[in-house]
């Protein structure tokens, strides 16, 4: 839950904790508290979280502009070519 360890700053207030501290000397911070790290920086982590998750999907499949004209180009390449055995079998 507590990523952060001294030392080091501290997560909620930003004062140095020295090492070997289990708490924040400023504001009484403590890894017991999870340095109150997740009210703080609620609003942070989650755009965060979700960024890497859409730079995972680029890294594994490419940028969703491409992917999506990739799949677009082959549905219509399938509507074309079943329309055109279907005149093709009317022709002949
Ligand atoms: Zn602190």
């Amino acid at each position: 839950m507590s990523r952060f360890r001294p030392p080091g700053d501290c997560p909620v207030c930003g004062s140095h904790v020295p090492a070997g501290r289990k708490s924040c000397p400023d504001c009484g911070a403590s890894a017991e508290a999870g340095w109150n790290e997740d009210a703080a920086y609620d609003g942070v982590d989650l755009p965060d979280e979700s960024f890497d998750y859409n730079a995972y999907l680029e890294r594994e499949f490419g940028p969703p502009k491409v992917r999506m004209n990739r799949r677009t180009l082959w549905v219509v390449t399938a509507i074309v070519l079943f329309f055109a055995l279907g005149a093709g079998w009317w022709w002949f």
